[in-house]
């Protein structure tokens, strides 16, 4: 394996690596940022690099600790599919075997689990009381906890236990796309960093890295995953231009009266899937408003949705600044009614309602 390249976030990368070289990680990182941005494959180089037979340094990447800490990367098929397989285990079974990733004895990464995706107070535990051993064969023991806002509340208070009993040589990486969820009590013991989209000159350089996606379609699909490596490798071009066409036809039906009768068959026509569900459509409106807001003020660098602009141009001239302000705001109203499970169709006419008065 050749050292691990690392696109994008270079002043945040700059600085760890600092730290690292020096041996003088901080006790608890956040690493905020959306899904897919990097930011439990940065935590994955560190805690690599950390114990790299070369190292404290950048991960020579050949060495048996570097090779086996770069295995535990979760978004690679073999782990995706043992979470995925643990969603139809019992409660009592997940209870007995707390969900743990560890390709080296030093390096433990905890995912959420079950079918709510959560982290629960059986995995808090295993972290607590591994954190009070020392090093089976690294310089430091790194754990991961990915989308720590997603820890049901005993898990959050165990964790925060384990925060304030720091161990020596171990540093806790907590990754979450929503920072301002986790107990404020946890959230300022943690060093945080906030990892923004990639510029699109760094998505390029990353997908000419990758074979993921074909030469042809890099250059939309760069655009669309919206500044997310992750985003991007992962991105189903068909589901997307469903997903965005329902969207589009909310946004039409929002700001001229009549289109309602589609706007139902196109929400119901999306299905159960993981494509309809309100989160990611909610996320689909986000980016259309936010091109909708560039064109509006004549700003077209860099549109996510430039491959459809002749479609977006006659709405970004109806809409005012004041309607682009409520339609974002009432995004999160949408959120909300995701977590009370509503019904996407109702919520979506509702939403499309709303923005009409
Ligand atoms: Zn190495």
């Amino acid at each position: 394996m050749p050292a691990p390249r690392f696109f994008g976030h270079r002043r945040i990368a700059a600085s760890l690596w600092r730290m690292v070289s020096e041996d003088r990680l901080p006790q608890t990182l956040l690493f905020a940022g959306k899904l897919g941005i990097g930011k439990a494959t940065l935590a994955r180089h560190l805690a690599a690099g950390m114990n790299c037979a070369s190292g404290p340094g950048k991960p020579c990447g050949e060495c048996s600790a570097c090779i086996r800490i770069l295995e535990g990367d979760l978004s690679s098929e073999q782990f995706r599919e043992r979470i995925e397989a643990r969603r139809k285990l019992t409660a009592e079974k997940r209870k007995g075997a707390p969900l743990v990733v560890a390709t080296h004895p030093d390096v433990l990464i905890f995912p959420p689990d079950g079918p709510m995706q959560l982290l629960s107070i059986d995995q808090a535990r295993m972290l607590r009381e591994s954190a009070r051993l020392a090093p089976a064969e690294g310089r430091r023991r790194i754990f991961v906890l990915e989308h720590a806002d997603r820890a049901t509340d005993e898990a959050s208070n165990a964790l925060l236990k384990t925060l304030e009993e720091p161990a020596a040589s171990l540093t806790i990486i907590l990754t979450s796309e929503n920072p301002f969820a986790l107990l404020p009590t946890i959230r300022s013991r943690a060093i945080p960093f906030y990892f923004s989209p990639l510029a699109r000159s760094e998505m390029d350089e990353f997908m000419q890295s990758r074979d993921e996606v074909a030469e042809e379609d890099r250059a939309l699909v760069s655009a669309w995953a919206e500044g997310s490596p992750g985003a991007a490798i992962s991105l189903d071009m068909e589901e997307f231009a469903r997903r965005r066409h329902a969207m589009l036809t909310l946004l039409r039906a929002a700001l001229k009266r009549g289109e309602f009768a589609k706007l139902s068959v196109e929400i119901g026509s999306l299905g159960r899937g993981e494509s309809g569900q309100i989160d990611r459509l909610a996320a689909m409106l986000h980016s259309l408003l936010r091109d909708l807001l560039l064109m509006r003020v004549k700003a077209p660098a860099d549109l996510v949705h430039h491959d459809i602009a002749a479609e977006l141009e006659p709405l970004a001239r109806r809409v005012s600044f004041p309607w682009l302000e409520r339609a974002v705001a009432a995004l999160q109203e949408l959120e909300q009614l995701q977590r009370l499970n509503v019904q996407k169709q109702i919520a979506f006419e509702a939403y499309a309602l709303k923005l009409q008065r």
